[in-house]
């Protein structure tokens, strides 16, 4: 796990901040000539051949900031002799993190690029400006007012990868803005481990859809020309395989085949390579008893080899150390870091101390480590610098001014809200509620900004409501602007724990009320911290649902969680059933316009939401998982696949029929392509979006076939009445998978595609 600094309260020294924004503020003009003036966009090699071992070295570091501010500081302040011996000693080319565990203002992190960039530029003879890199997870994390948008699983359920690139483009823009130019995102890890802490952090469950999702988010960041100051440099994680621990804990041990590795963990980072994501985050983890950080075949062969990928590999937070302190595959440090190197790793995220440069160094002159190896790391480094634009101009660009806290980002953070709201059930139409309704807003998510928000939310844990903007809404506050305040009742009754809170009184309120909205689920975690020892939702939240619906008045369940935690015995009692995912800044007002009809809801679920916790599948089970709805095995109950919600599932306002299916020709040949369309018809009657997914069942395989792969999909916008026609075009590259020798191939013989509950046949000749 991390260590991570926990916000402090830090007592607000106004005038201090005040201070520090006007020296910002007045040097930033001086600080554009200068750079114009001092710093060219160097040619990489010539800058190779002047640099010392040590110089080369400190290239290959990253610290986090703490190391070098002064503790609880506030505004932040950096200790001048630690930086100097960061920058100027140690020659430190990388920083991480903030140092005090919460967002920065925009002015704070001005203050922090400049006091860096002027050291380089003064005390060090190459002036290599520093390259900061930070969580821009789903908006600017670490930057105060930032515009938080959905997380990644949110965003799948969106199934529009437009809006995905176009968040992506606002984070950069806003992170950029803070003077930082490298996110650690996207995360590209399937999440294929429903337990996982880190499964909101995910695309869901599908390889495609996280591709898909995955490369919008790496053109979001890094636009046409990462050198741009609205762009900045994506970084895909985390290489490979770490959504998939078999205890379901984070960074615990991972078993599988090569040919599973590759054909459920690869397709996101491979697709990432081919959209030029220019940097990479390993795994914490190991696959097969390999510690990824150690794995030549993983992060060489594989990554540069096979992938192609040209960029940076940079570890995650102390990974390196832990090949011997926690894998014990290194019988010393010194040989962690030489196991680091020679598996493929050109930056260590050490990040708390300079061991690793002390050690590197000593590795060279002992000769374990030759000196063409350190070029190549830092060659990637320095050409990455380089593309940033950071030769030019390292400060915070003029450029960047206006393009922070827009209205219009909140917009887009809405609109993403807004589609990637699931309606799971609506029983009897009860959905959407009436206007006029008196209404009870109640359960732990109904005042909680944080599990709105959830991991990396101005903090790590996210969980610290007092980082956020006081103009975020609850659900309770979106539900008052919506209908009124005078229609709102609120009592949360238990917290997340499922603790009695007002229990009692929320029970007194229902009964005044026309309809309940019970807010469940789970506050905000991330990493470690967020382990759970038990899927289902704490058995409190599940009583007190139980309670309330005792009181005979119409329940609408909105669960605002990171991962589908399991809720069969209290699904009956609600009549209607919204996923609202941990859904961001505007996450509150999106509940309520669903909830009163506002918007038509058109997410679909990106997973596949268990009944039961010791029942954890994917939609892409096996035949012989014994899991066929088809036919279950009489008496065998425990056998059937039944879980509470299918991938891919969610209502609308209106309904959607599909009639036609064809597919243009019986047989698909060689290098061919067969068009396959179906006739969409919104049969209800309103306007409404719907998502059109094309799968593919392979009837017989070298390896045993699924019973169905997500091939493609499309989202199309339909008036009341109207039919359209969706097509969609495969070629034999939509049919493969990796076979038992780990070889993508597409197999001669007979296939199935189906949308919706069509299917036809297609047959494949090589
Ligand atoms: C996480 C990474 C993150 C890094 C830097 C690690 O603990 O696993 O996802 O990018 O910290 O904050």
């Amino acid at each position: 796990m991390a260590i991570r600094l926990h916000p402090a309260t830090i007592p607000f020294a106004t005038g201090m901040k005040q201070l520090i924004m006007t020296m910002a503020l007045t040097t930033l003009a001086a600080t554009a000539v200068h750079a114009q003036t001092s710093n060219t966009n160097r040619d990489v090699n010539t800058l190779l051949a002047l640099l010392s071992l040590e110089e080369k070295i400190g290239q290959m570091v990253q610290l986090d900031l703490s190391v070098v501010t002064v503790p609880n500081s506030s505004p932040i302040k950096l200790d001048e002799k630690k930086l100097r011996e960061a920058l100027v000693t140690y020659k430190i080319g990388s920083f991480i993190n903030n140092g005090l565990g919460h967002a920065l203002s925009l002015d704070e992190w001005r203050y922090v690029n400049k006091t860096i960039q002027d050291m380089i530029r003064d005390e060090t003879p190459h002036k290599i400006p520093l390259l900061y890199g930070i969580d821009s997870i789903h908006g600017a994390t670490f930057v105060l007012n930032s515009t938080l948008f959905p997380q990644n699983l949110a965003m799948a359920a969106t199934r529009n990868p437009e809006l995905m690139r176009h968040a992506a483009e606002i984070s950069a823009a806003e992170t950029r803005a803070a003077g930082l130019r490298w996110t650690f995102a996207p995360v590209l890890d399937v999440g294929r481990q429903a337990l996982w802490a880190r499964f909101p952090e995910t695309f869901g469950e599908d390889p495609y859809l996280a591709s898909v999702l995955g490369m919008a988010a790496v053109h979001g960041f890094q636009g046409d020309n990462v050198g741009s100051p609205t762009s900045v440099a994506a970084c895909m994680k985390h290489y490979l395989g770490y959504s998939f621990p078999l205890t379901g804990k984070d960074r615990s041990p991972a078993m599988m085949s090569d040919s599973y590795l590759r054909e459920y963990f690869l397709p996101p980072f491979r697709e990432a390579v081919k959209a030029g994501v220019k940097t990479v985050m390993v795994n914490s983890g190991e696959i097969n008893g390999v510690p990824v950080h150690a794995s030549k075949y993983l992060l060489t062969d594989v990554l540069r080899g096979e992938l192609g990928f040209k960029g940076v590999v940079v570890s995650d937070w102390e990974d390196i150390i832990r090949l011997h302190t926690w894998h014990k595959v290194a019988e010393t440090p010194a040989e962690a870091v030489r196991m680091a190197l020679d598996a493929g790793l050109d930056m260590s995220m050490v990040p708390l101390d300079y061991s690793f440069f002390t050690l590197l160094k000593q590795l060279v002159a002992e000769g374990k480590v030759s000196g063409q190896r350190i070029d190549e790391s830092v060659r990637r480094i320095l050409q990455l610098k380089s593309e940033l634009g950071l030769f030019k101009n390292p400060y915070v660009e003029p450029e960047t001014a206006g393009k922070f806290g827009k209205p219009e980002y909140r917009q887009t953070a809405l609109a993403a809200a807004a589609e990637a709201i699931t309606l799971l059930k609506n029983e009897g139409a009860t959905l959407p509620l009436t206007k006029s309704a008196t209404v009870l807003v109640t359960g732990p998510a109904a005042r909680s900004v944080s599990a709105l928000h959830g991991c990396w939310s101005y903090t790590w844990q996210g969980r610290d409501e007092k980082w956020y903007p006081k103009t975020t809404l609850t659900i309770a506050d979106a539900v008052r602007e919506k209908i009124g305040a005078d229609k709102v009742l609120y009592h949360s009754g238990v917290d997340f724990d499922g603790k009695n809170v007002d229990v009692d009184a929320a029970i007194t309120e229902a009964a005044k009320s026309d309809a309940i909205v019970l807010c469940l689920g789970e506050d905000a975690y991330a990493e470690t911290p967020g382990d759970i020892n038990d899927f289902n939702l704490p058995a409190g939240q599940q009583e007190f649902a139980k309670r309330i619906y005792a009181t005979g008045k119409p329940v609408v369940m909105v669960l605002v969680e990171g991962r589908g935690r399991v809720i069969r015995e209290i699904e009956p009692g609600a009549r209607g059933i919204v996923m609202a995912y941990w859904s961001g800044s505007e996450g509150a007002r999106a509940i309520a316009s669903v909830l009163f009809g506002d918007t038509n809801p058109s997410g679909k679920l990106p997973f596949t939401y268990a009944r039961y916790a010791n029942h954890l599948v994917t939609y892409d089970r096996k035949f012989t998982g014994r899991l066929d709805e088809d036919a279950p095995p009489d008496g065998h109950q425990a056998m059937e696949y039944d879980p509470q919600w299918e991938f891919g599932h969610g209502l609308s306002y209106t309904t959607f029929d599909y009639q036609n299916l064809k597919v243009s020709a019986p047989v698909l040949k060689g290098n061919g392509r067969v068009t396959v369309g179906v006739e969409v018809t919104n049969s209800g009657r309103r306007e409404g979006a719907e998502v059109v997914e094309l799968y593919t069942r392979d009837l017989f395989a070298s390896l045993t076939p699924p019973l169905k792969r997500l091939r493609a999909f499309q989202k199309i916008n339909l008036p009341p009445g109207k039919t359209t026609t969706v097509s969609f075009e495969l070629s034999a590259a939509d049919l493969a998978f990796v076979n038992g020798a780990s070889k993508l191939v597409t197999e001669p013989g007979d296939f199935e595609v189906m949308i919706g509950k069509l299917k036809s046949t297609l047959h494949y000749e090589e």
